[in-house]
């Protein structure tokens, strides 16, 4: 038993992955006193301020911020450094934008935050706590997970250095080491999907006054059907712009004329904005990379190890959600160590057990919110039903939330998300049915009358 008159025993934890989810569980763990190392294969990501290559920028909404607010990081984030952003602005071929509101009603915002400035704020915050190690330039290469056993290679010397843990927490994203010696497991379902879609990022830079050359409160899209392009803006004025597109896209615009003319054709707008020159240097200095999303579980091994965030479930970007439930990870898992007279086994599964179901409903979310924002968002019929849950979400909120903000704006878990969304079609639908009788009876009663009237 893990417990001590009432209490949990201190832990001799080892994080293995310093990403988001990773420095950020540190902190939850050290504020409850456990002995924390955190290993990183990178090296310190607060002496490398440039980007990594992946997302410079990223959405952060309730669920992360709730578990931001936890270690206290949520006000500067928000107030020091996010960018709010109130709702979509959609960019028509034409040049010309509308703009979708998030949250009409209670004006409630996502926040355009850097990568590397969250990571770094989170590894910083960790230096606070006595308790906490980290060692960067060091890779997972081989573990006994049962045994608590783990073996890094340090990427500079190639030195090997053996740890053991009474507790593994493994945060090491999409490909995750950790996951790999779990799948060693009996009974481990894993299920792995690339989608046919890549990613390359570009970049609007500020204008001569560093300024934005565009509204800055808004998450901006090119909504074109296949394919989308989309912009969150960051601190120094200028925009993370990602243009998602199938790789028979990427692959085919091999030059620099297909290439603009595939811009002046589908994005003639951004063409100013990024610049003939930059568009050509950053499309062809990097190459489109993979989406994937990861289901699987369980995520614990016994008492010893347990797996969150990206490692336990990646999940396509297109809900803007994949850090934030990372975050809510390690808000559960919090919750669930406060439990008095439980053990440690009991926790890590209760985490397995209970998060599994709605990581897998964000997963789904995701996959279909490609198709909401790259094409449904053109359609009037989304409009009409955006316009209707917004009227109803305005007359009875607490009946009635709209499926983007009960995921954005709210911690409902996010099975019952998809649950309402479903009980709300369904009152739709009947409501249309029912409209549709009344009017077609009181278009035969009106056909009625004039006939009986003319006999
Ligand atoms: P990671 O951030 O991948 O961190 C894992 C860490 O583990 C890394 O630092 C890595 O170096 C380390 N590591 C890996 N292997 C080893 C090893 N063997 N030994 C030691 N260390 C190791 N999410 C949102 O909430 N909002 C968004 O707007 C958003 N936009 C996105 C846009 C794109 C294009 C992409 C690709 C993702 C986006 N995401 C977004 C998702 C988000 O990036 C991830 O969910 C998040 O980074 C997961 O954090 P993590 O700590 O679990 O994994």
């Amino acid at each position: 038993a893990n417990l001590e008159n009432g209490t949990f025993k201190k832990l001799d934890v080892v994080v293995v992955g310093g990403g988001l989810a990773g420095s950020l569980e540190a902190l939850f763990l050290a504020k409850r006193g456990h002995r924390v190392r955190l290993y990183e294969y990178r090296e310190d990501i607060r002496n490398t301020p440039q980007a990594r290559g992946r997302s410079i920028n990223l959405a952060l909404s309730i669920r992360g911020r709730t578990a931001l607010r936890e270690v206290g990081l949520e006000d500067h984030m928000i107030n020091n450094h996010g960018i709010p952003m109130k709702g979509r602005n959609i960019h028509r071929i034409d040049g010309s934008t509308y703009i979708i509101p998030y949250d009409s009603r209670t004006k409630q915002c996502i926040y355009s935050v850097g990568r590397n400035y969250l990571n770094g704020l989170l590894l910083q915050e960790s230096e606070k706590y006595e308790n906490v190690e980290r060692f960067f330039n060091h890779k997972l290469i081989a573990s006994n997970l049962r045994e608590g056993f783990l073996s890094f290679q340090k990427t500079d010397t190639k030195e090997i250095v053996e740890v053991n843990a009474d507790l593994i927490i493994g945060a090491d994203g999409a490909f995750s080491a950790v996951r790999k010696e779990i799948m060693k497991q009996p009974l481990f379902d894993y299920n792995q999907k690339y989608i046919e879609h890549g990613y390359l990022e570009l970049c609007i830079p500020p204008d001569s006054n560093g300024g934005f050359q565009m509204p800055p409160n808004y998450l901006h899209i090119w909504p074109r059907g296949e394919f989308m392009m989309i912009a969150l803006p960051t601190r120094t004025g200028s925009w993370t712009v990602t243009l998602f597109m199938p790789f028979t896209h990427f692959k085919s615009l091999d030059n620099e004329d297909k290439l603009l003319k595939f811009f002046e054709k589908y994005f003639p707008d951004s063409i100013p904005l990024i610049g003939k020159q930059k568009l050509i240097a950053d499309y062809f200095a990097g190459s489109a990379s993979p989406l994937i999303a990861i289901k699987c579980r369980p995520y614990n091994v016994e008492d010893k190890a347990l797996i969150i965030g990206d490692a336990a479930h990646a999940v396509v970007p297109f809900y803007g959600q994949g850090m934030n439930a990372g975050f809510e990870d390690c808000t559960i898992l919090n919750q669930l160590f406060q439990k008095p007279h439980d053990d440690l086994a009991k926790i890590l599964k209760e985490f397995s057990d209970t998060r599994w179901e709605d990581t897998f409903a964000i997963s789904d979310l995701a996959m279909y919110n490609y198709i909401e924002m790259r094409d449904l968002v053109t359609r009037p019929s989304y409009l009409l039903r955006k316009a209707i849950d917004d009227v109803i979400f305005w007359l009875v909120p607490k009946v009635w939330i709209p499926l983007y903000n009960s995921v954005t704006f709210s911690t409902i878990p996010y099975t019952q998300c998809i649950k309402n969304r479903q009980w709300q079609d369904k009152v739709l639908n009947r409501s249309l049915l029912f409209l549709g009788a009344v009017t077609s009876a009181a278009g035969a009663f009106y056909v009625y009358k004039k006939i009986v009237g003319l006999s």
